[in-house]
């Protein structure tokens, strides 16, 4: 037996159920969708696939719990639940990160991160529960207007593969907060951590029905979950066709839409940025998470007269990132699937017959111990034009297209050349030009000489094409509730 057969034996049983109304089942068709471990190819599991009816079903249990002990809980016995979540998913930690490495790749601290971060999310929301607090409106001597922020009703979550477990964490743990009821659609290629959170916030009280969980196909769970006419509003996170479907699909019964789609963000490096600072930050603003991340850097518009040696240092930085199987805690682990490597090795051929130079990396890799797994090479593409695919198209893999600019002006003009608008960095010790490209550039976060700086409670959404809607901090909280006014005459 391979050492990773032995790990995935050794994570026991794996969950493969739909969770509905508390009632662990099989999805009623009983199709399964296979699961996989990145890191060696070998199949995990193969969990149930929920179609129309499994969809119907987990909506209509969510629309029942809106009314029953979950809507007459105190604001404070919510929020104390909610925070237990949070010490829950504390004490999981372990077997959560196993099972959250094994099923997507990544290094086993970044897994542990993440699982972190999903307790975070609970427990910054948990002490906003007795906070949700209206207003008065003055009209008049003989009248009295006051608003209260009352629940949306039952929400729908459809989450992608890259960070499973916190994204369905930050658009849960506001819902929940707010008094909603929530169907969960993971994604195909990994259900299992969304399946363990439910169950852990039903194991400390949360009751049966208030989350329900339908892993399934995006084009039959996730399609009939956001034009299912009971699902009040949708919070999408994934691509931007499928963000569009799921936008007109909730369009037919007026559900309101968080989407979080993709990217193409610009890192811009001026002449007079540190580049101590600045290096490291480009690495792990690209290579976090293989380049797997929406808001990652993926652009680096370089001031012209440090070109050669912000790419020579970055090259360097680049070759020494080590790539392994997650359970070996490597700095970069493999891509999703094979699915996804091919596609990011079809951004490099279509780059290559263009004509543009890797000055480092633009292929699969071998890894050692690792034949079966979904590897990519860290790779450099220098002197991209800003029209070309490599220039534009979010490739979501760990491919950084390096772009010579003029000055600043010039790169807030090539920044906002595409139709995303995620979020931008930008490095220099110059704090008016810094402030000129923060608000210069279209982007839903602006990082200052610190790419990825902000963290878990700072407003994240993306400006154009990239979304529609905030997640994270308090912003998040206006999508999961209706504001009612009520006006007493006496
Ligand atoms: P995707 O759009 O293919 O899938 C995302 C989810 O949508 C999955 O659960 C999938 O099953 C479901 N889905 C697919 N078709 C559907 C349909 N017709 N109706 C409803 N649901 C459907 O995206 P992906 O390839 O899994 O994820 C990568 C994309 O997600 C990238 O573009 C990336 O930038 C984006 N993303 C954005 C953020 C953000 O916060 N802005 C975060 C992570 C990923």
């Amino acid at each position: 037996m391979s050492r990773w057969a032995e790990a995935i034996s050794k994570a026991g049983e794996l969950p493969n159920y739909l969770l509905i109304d508390g009632q662990k089942i099989a999805a009623e068709s009983r199709d399964q969708i296979e699961t996989f471990d990145p890191g060696s190819g070998l199949l995990l599991t193969a969990v149930a696939a929920g179609k129309a009816s499994d969809v119907d079903h987990a909506v209509q249990a969510a629309k029942r719990a809106l009314n029953g002990p979950w809507a007459t809980l105190a604001p404070k016995a919510r929020g104390r639940l909610l925070w237990e979540v949070g010490n829950r998913i504390r004490q999981d930690i372990e077997h959560l990160t196993l099972v959250e490495t094994l099923d997507t790749g990544k290094p086993f601290n970044d897994a542990k991160a993440t699982v972190e971060r999903t307790a975070d999310y609970f427990c910054y929301y948990a002490g906003i529960v007795d906070k949700l607090e209206g207003t008065t409106v003055p009209l008049g001597p003989s009248k009295v207007c006051f608003t209260e922020r009352v629940p949306i009703g039952v929400t729908g979550h459809i989450v992608p593969w890259n960070v499973p477990i916190s994204m369905v964490a930050r658009g849960l743990a506001p819902a929940l907060a707010c008094g909603n009821t929530a169907v969960v659609k993971p994604a195909e290629e990994t259900p299992l951590s969304a399946i363990l959170l439910i169950e852990l916030l039903e194991a400390v009280g949360v009751p049966p029905g208030v989350v329900n969980v339908v892993p399934g196909h995006g084009e039959e769970a996730g399609r009939v979950l956001s034009e299912h006419p009971d699902v009040r509003h949708i919070t999408f996170t994934g691509s931007i066709p499928t963000g569009k479907a799921v936008m007109a699909a909730a369009a037919t019964h007026l559900a309101s839409v968080t989407l979080e789609l993709g990217g193409k963000s610009p890192h811009v490096v001026l002449r007079d940025a540190d580049l101590d600072v600045a290096v490291p930050s480009i690495l792990t603003g690209m290579y976090k998470n293989a380049g797997q991340i929406c808001s990652a850097g993926t652009r680096l518009l370089v001031d012209r007269p440090i070109h050669e040696e912000v790419v020579d240092r970055l090259v360097q930085g680049v070759e020494s990132i080590s790539l392994g199987h997650g359970l070996d805690n490597p700095v970069m682990g493999p891509l999703i699937s094979d699915r996804q490597l091919a596609s990011v090795a079809g951004f490099a051929q279509r780059a290559r017959d263009r004509g543009v130079t890797f000055v480092t990396g633009g292929d699969k890799a071998q890894v050692a111990e690792c034949e079966g797994g979904y590897f990519f090479t860290p790779s450099i593409a220098d002197n991209v034009s800003p029209e070309d695919e490599l220039g534009t198209a979010e490739v979501f893999g760990p491919i950084l297209s390096v772009i010579g600019v003029d000055d600043v002006d010039h790169a807030i003009d090539i920044a906002n050349g595409t139709s995303y608008g995620l979020a931008a960095g930008i490095q220099t010790k110059d704090i008016s030009k810094a402030m000129r490209f923060a608000r210069g550039v279209e982007a839903g976060q602006v990082f200052i000489n610190g790419y990825h700086s902000a963290g878990d409670t700072v407003p994240f959404g993306g400006m154009k094409e990239s979304g529609i809607g905030r997640e994270k901090g308090l912003a998040a909280l206006d999508a999961y509730c209706e504001i009612k006014a009520i006006t007493v005459t006496f």
